[in-house]
C-alpha cells in the first residue's frame, strides 16, 4: 500500500498530544537495502516539532521525534527496521530443529546430539538475563564433550596413552590424526583443529563472563553446531567409498556405484562407478 501526503499527515495528527497541524511533509529518503521499499517521511509540525515518520509496504507506520533522539532520517530508518525485526522475530514461531538443520546443511547428526543441540538452541529463544546466557555457555561445553565422546574410540591414540574422559581438545585432535591423514590433509587438520579450540574457549568465555548478551550466546550455539556439523562430515567422507574419485572420461565427480566385486569373504575388492554424464565405468581397485 503505497500511502499518500495525506495518510502521513492524518497519522502524525492522530498520534499527536497536543492537537498539532502539520505544517509541511514530504518524502525525504527512500532505503531499500533490505529487499523492500522504505520512506522515512520529514514532517514539520506548529506546536509539536520535527517527526520522522517512517512507513513502507510491509512495515507498520511510526514516527520518531528529530529534536529528541533521531537526528537523522538514516537513523530514524535503523532504529525502525531493528525494531521491527524484532516485533517479527517474537511473532514467529522458533523452530530449534530447522535452526540446526540449517546451520549443518542438513547433514546427519548423531541423535544424542541432535537433541541436546536442539534443546540449546531452543534456549536461546527464551534466554533474557545473563544467568540465561552463561547457562547456554555451561550446556554449550557438555554438547562438546559428549561430542569428544562420541567420535572418540581407544584406538586413535597412537602412542596408547589414553585422554581423560571430559578432555574433548585432545579427543577430537587424535580423531583429526586418525581420519585425516596425510600431508595432503595437514592443512584441514590444523584449521579444523583451531575450530576446536577456539569454540571451546568461546562457550568457556559465556560461562564466566557477566557481560554476555544473546548475541554472543546465540554465536556459541551456532559454533556448536558447525563443529558438530563438521565432524560429522568427517565421519561420513570415511564412509563415503565414492566421493574422492572422478570420472576416468570427463573428470566429472557424479558417479554412482554400479557394481562391485567381492573376494570369499564379502569384502568389496573392486568398485564399478558410472558416470552420471557420460556412462563411462570407471574401475577402482582397494
Ligand atoms: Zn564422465
Amino acid at each position: 500500500m503505497k500511502r499518500t501526503f495525506e495518510d502521513v499527515t492524518k497519522y502524525v495528527e492522530l498520534e499527536s498530544q497536543n492537537k498539532c497541524k502539520v505544517l509541511s511533509a514530504k518524502p525525504e529518503y527512500k532505503f531499500n537495502d533490505l529487499g523492500m521499499e522504505v520512506c522515512v517521511w520529514n514532517v514539520k509540525t506548529d506546536n509539536e516539532g520535527d517527526w520522522w515518520v517512517v512507513e513502507g509496504d510491509e512495515v507498520p507506520m511510526n514516527l520518531y521525534s528529530q529534536s529528541a533522539y533521531y537526528f537523522g532520517a538514516d537513523e530514524a530508518y535503523s532504529f525502525h527496521m531493528g525494531l521491527m525485526k524484532r516485533m517479527r522475530v517474537e511473532q514467529e514461531k522458533f523452530s530449534s530443529e530447522d535452526f540446526v538443520r540449517g546451520v549443518t546443511l542438513g547433514t546427519d547428526i548423531a541423535p544424542q546430539l541432535f537433541r541436546k543441540l536442539k534443546n540449546v538452541a531452543q534456549l536461546i529463544d527464551s534466554a533474557h538475563e545473563v544467568e540465561d546466557f552463561q547457562s547456554i555457555g555451561v550446556q554449550c561445553r557438555e554438547i562438546l564433550i559428549e561430542l569428544g565422546n562420541y567420535i572418540y574410540v581407544p584406538d586413535m591414540a597412537t602412542n596408547g596413552e589414553q585422554p581423560q574422559k571430559s578432555n574433548f581438545k585432545q579427543k577430537v585432535e587424535l580423531f583429526l590424526q586418525f581420519y585425516l591423514k596425510g600431508s595432503e590433509n595437514s592443512d584441514y587438520r590444523s584449521m579444523i583443529k583451531k575450530l576446536t579450540e577456539s569454540t571451546w574457549e568461546y562457550a568457556c568465555k559465556i560461562t564466566h563472563s557477566s557481560k554476555a548478551t544473546f548475541y554472543e550466546a546465540s554465536s556459541c550455539v551456532m559454533m556448536c553446531t558447525s563443529l558438530i556439523g563438521v565432524c560429522e562430515n568427517i565421519l561420513q567422507k570415511i564412509y563415503d567409498p565414492v566421493s574422492q574419485y572422478e570420472c576416468s572420461s570427463c573428470k566429472s565427480k557424479r558417479l554412482v556405484i554400479d557394481s562391485d566385486e567381492s573376494n570369499e569373504d564379502g569384502i568389496v575388492q573392486k568398485l564399478f562407478l558410472k558416470c552420471d554424464g557420460c556412462e563411462t565405468i570407471t574401475e577402482v581397485i582397494f
